[in-house]
């Protein structure tokens, strides 16, 4: 990479939309090498869908294990060439100055033993940020989708309030696949709900508290639920589902179609932006061209189209290029595959009507993971614009320009940040 680009990348400032940092990960202190692995992406290496969002779940609340060599050896050796692994080995080697032989049977216990000291200290997380220069970040505290981020993560974050339990809420006894009841969490609220009626008055009392919890989008993450061909809405049928505990397959996903229509609605009128997950999870139904119907429905509404749908960005490019509804969060495409990011990336510059589309985030759970991913995300990007300058496709001024766009000015417009 050419040193100017290069240098100017790595001097933006980031507006990261997406993580997943929460009091439970980010601030406990019981957190040693091992634990940084099993709480990353690295550890998907070992899952397999749909379970696994429910062993996150579950793996976040288990005790910490110390660090062996061989706890550690299944990461680095057998799953050595994943690119989760690579980031996070990476991002630790670069933060703890371990050298470029990276995390080896020599030095895992040196490493192991300087991870446990700065995790015993409150401002190591923070002070990772600093370091990989975030200036905000929005954060899905998935295990209480009712957080306030502020008075527990710091003035820095905002949060989205994942809508899955609520979509989900025929009974008081369902729950999302992170164990969610949407009928607790609105009773959290001091919301009581009898019927049908009371639960869409309270999703709309709901919406409108938002700002008060500091959440400043609503966060459809159903791709690990069920399918995302939300059809119609047919009230009749979604009415059928209320107060079941096991609704017919047809009356369960009219009542969470009907649910993620009305939030859809909802975020229209309060100006909310919906981010929503596509490609993987539940691979089978995960494909970006099933919200087609709904962003068509919803031309009001602000989608932020997550993951470059993987594997299928061309379709997703095809979307955003149709869709003046739709922006993209490139969160984690470059950390699944930074050479099938690049090359997105390249066709999403060419291919997106305006320079205000692209945003990017880390979707991590430890800093030390947030800080690999936004380090590598500089990296990519830079490469990118640097090829598109050697190419004569764009100058150097197009590039810097595009560069701030992408790392933090878009997010800061698009979330309206003060
Ligand atoms: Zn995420």
């Amino acid at each position: 990479m050419s040193d100017g680009i290069n240098q100017f990348v790595n001097a933006c400032e980031v507006v990261d939309v997406h993580e997943h940092h929460m009091p439970e990960v980010a601030l406990s202190r019981d957190v040693n090498l091992l634990k940084l692995f099993q709480q990353s992406y690295a550890a998907w290496t070992n899952y397999v869908l749909p379970s696994e969002p429910k062993a996150t779940s579950s793996m976040i609340s288990a005790a910490t294990e110390p660090t062996t060599w061989e706890a550690l050896a299944p990461f680095l050796e057998k799953s050595g060439s994943n690119a989760f692994v690579r980031n996070l080995v990476g991002g630790i080697a670069d933060l703890y100055g371990v050298g470029d032989n990276g995390i080896t049977r020599e030095n895992w216990e040196a490493v192991d033993a300087s991870v446990r000291l700065r995790h015993k200290d409150p401002k190591w997380p923070i002070e990772v940020i600093g370091r990989a220069a975030i200036k905000r970040i929005v954060t899905d505290p998935f295990l209480d989708p009712l957080l306030d981020p502020r008075p527990v993560l710091g003035e820095r974050y905002d949060a989205v309030l994942r809508i899955n339990a609520f979509a989900l809420g025929w009974h008081a006894e369902s729950r999302d696949h992170n164990g969610n009841s949407g009928h607790t969490l609105l009773g959290r609220l001091g919301m009581e709900v009898k019927t049908f009626d009371d639960y869409c008055a309270a999703i709309r009392e709901l919406v409108a508290g938002c700002a008060g919890r500091n959440q400043i989008a609503l966060k459809n993450a159903l791709a690990y639920d069920r399918d995302l061909s939300f059809d119609e809405p047919n009230e009749e049928l979604a009415r059928q589902a209320w107060g079941q505990m096991s609704p017919s397959p047809g009356a369960r996903k009219a009542f969470s179609d009907f649910v993620v229509d009305l939030f859809c609605q909802l975020a229209a009128e309060a100006d909310l932006p919906v981010q929503t997950h596509l490609g993987t999870a539940i691979i089978s139904g995960s494909h970006p061209l099933r919200i087609a119907p709904l962003i068509e429905r919803h031309p009001r509404t602000r989608f932020l189209l997550m993951h470059l749908a993987y594997p299928w960005s061309r379709d997703l490019l095809g979307m955003a290029f149709v869709y003046r509804n739709v922006w993209l969060d490139l969160c984690w495409s470059f950390l699944l595959s930074p050479s099938h990011f690049k090359l997105a990336l390249h066709e999403a510059i060419e291919v997106l009507p305006d320079e205000s589309r692209l945003m990017l985030g880390g979707d991590c759970l430890h800093v030390e993971e947030t800080f690999a991913a936004i380090q590598s995300a500089r990296q990519l990007v830079g490469e990118v614009l640097d090829e598109k300058i050697a190419s004569g496709y764009f100058r150097s001024r197009n590039a810097e320009r595009l560069a701030v766009r992408i790392l933090c000015e878009n997010a800061t417009e698009f979330f309206a940040m003060s």
